[in-house]
């Protein structure tokens, strides 16, 4: 029996096809000759990294194998090959695959990629050196980047929670999918704190279940796995299998502050006074200008799509300081960058004054200057008072301090609802893998 992680990451594509799909359908294969160490692993990475399909979404398998982990190596290649035959996109896209020997929470090199993988862009050489350095076996181009990261995810002490996942029987992939919508809004709300970004609460949609040709009927997220399967409600169509992942989504895994010049792609939190007033922009996007705590301008945006950001982004005035979580775009602006926001943290909100002429002290009208240094003068009753100075008005401010989000159902996959938790208690049981893979 050897203990092994197989990561998998780019196995699926903009024309179908999905990584956690074929994870489920190889570990329905190996199921007599495993043990199961760990829940299915399924890890959101970078979610700024521009050649992602979706969510960049990566999987890992811990395992004991009862045979030679080199067979094991073989069967995964060669269904990620099958799986991808019909894709016509191997210029730009190319599969991971990886057997990794041992405890790979035990290499710091792949806990720091992990950590990396999540807030930079990585190329390809620097995984195929830590590959090197150990006895893994790995096949594929930049799919070993999210499929080696993978492997290092979700340690001991790392906060998570569960996606119970459906798959759509092969006759059913890219016909309407059939979803009880009225129902899912009943479990979740009897459940809040349990499931959680599963129906987006500004429409009522389901927002579990992708659109288009996709092999997932809908996943459901949450802290409670026995919660999740009253979901199984939801589905009007009959899936072929389910599985339960364990996953760093809505973990804030990537809320690590930005402490040097920004860089295109970077994602993490960042420290900053407000500069300017907040602009609407064509589409309903706010920005809003501010300066980094090392003095870099960058101009902060609120995407339309994550109300209610901005809403509270037009509320944001100079002088606020705010930490905001998202990351760098590929636009730059005088050549000031931009960086989007997926999650505030308004720290301090500044004191607001307006400056107003005095009224008269004879009619109550207001006044007007007179002049540089001449007094104010009243333009109803003439009355002139050299001696009157302007008067300061404190603003009463609607915006407080506190973190926002956007409307459940909105949330991006790694960002944590407001009122969760993290856990602290991160022990995982090995699970049983009729608990895991589910086939109907
Ligand atoms: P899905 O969510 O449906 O699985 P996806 O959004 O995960 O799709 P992929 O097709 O897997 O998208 O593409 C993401 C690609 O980006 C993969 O090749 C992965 O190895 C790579 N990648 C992930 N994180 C990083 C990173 N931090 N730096 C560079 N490349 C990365």
């Amino acid at each position: 029996m050897t203990r092994v992680v197989v990561g998998f990451d780019d196995i699926d594509s903009e024309w179908g096809g999905c990584t956690t799909h074929l994870t489920g359908l190889f570990l329905y294969h190996i199921r007599s000759k495993v043990r199961l160490l760990d829940y299915p692993l399924l890890v959101r990475l970078n979610p700024n990294i521009p050649w992602k399909t979706r969510g960049n979404a990566a999987t890992a398998l811990h395992l004991d194998y009862y045979g030679d982990p080199r067979e094991l190596y073989e069967l995964a290649v060669w269904m990620v090959e099958e799986y991808t035959r019909d894709r016509d996109d191997w210029d730009v896209k190319r599969p991971g695959v990886i057997v990794y020997p041992g405890d790979p929470h035990s290499n710091p090199r792949l806990i720091w990629l992990y950590h990396k993988a999540l807030r930079d862009v990585i190329t390809v050489d620097i995984v195929r050196s830590i590959l090197d350095k150990s006895q893994a076996l790995y096949h594929g181009g930049r799919g070993i980047i999210g499929a080696t990261a993978g492997i290092g995810a979700l340690g001991v002490g790392e906060d998570y929670t569960f996606e119970l996942i459906a798959y759509r029987r092969p006759e059913m992939v890219g016909k309407e999918r059939c979803l009880f919508e009225d129902e899912a809004i009943r479990i979740e709300s009897l459940a809040p704190t349990c499931t959680f970004n599963n129906v987006d609460w500004l429409t009522g949609r389901l927002a579990a279940a992708p659109r288009g040709p996709d092999p997932v009927l809908a996943g459901f997220r949450g802290d409670c796995p026995d919660m999740l399967k009253a979901y199984r409600r939801v589905l009007c169509e009959e899936p072929s299998f389910w599985v339960l992942y364990r996953s760093n989504q809505h973990t804030d895994p990537h809320d690590s502050l930005l402490t040097g010049e920004l860089t295109i792609y970077n994602t993490g939190t960042l420290k900053a006074r407000i500069t300017g007033w907040p602009r609407v922009i064509s589409g309903g996007h706010v920005v809003v200008r501010a300066s980094t705590d090392w003095g870099e301008d960058v101009d902060i945006i609120f995407y339309r799509e994550t109300n209610p950001l901005p809403r509270i982004g037009r509320l944001l005035v100079p002088g606020d300081e705010v930490r905001a979580l998202g990351g760098v775009k590929p636009y730059t602006h005088n050549g000031v960058k931009t960086f989007a926001v997926e999650k505030l943290w308004v720290d301090k909100v500044a004191t607001l004054y307006k400056t107003m002429s005095p009224r008269c002290p004879r009619c109550g009208s207001r006044m007007k200057s007179a002049g540089t240094g001449k007094g104010y003068k009243c333009p109803k009753c003439g009355y002139t008072d050299k001696n009157a100075r302007s008067i300061k008005i404190r603003l009463s401010r609607e915006l407080i301090p506190g973190v926002y989000t956007p409307k459940e159902g909105r949330l991006g996959h790694l960002v944590m609802p407001r009122w969760r938790s993290k856990r602290t208690n991160s022990k995982i049981n090995p699970p049983d893998i009729n608990n895991v893979f589910i086939l109907e």
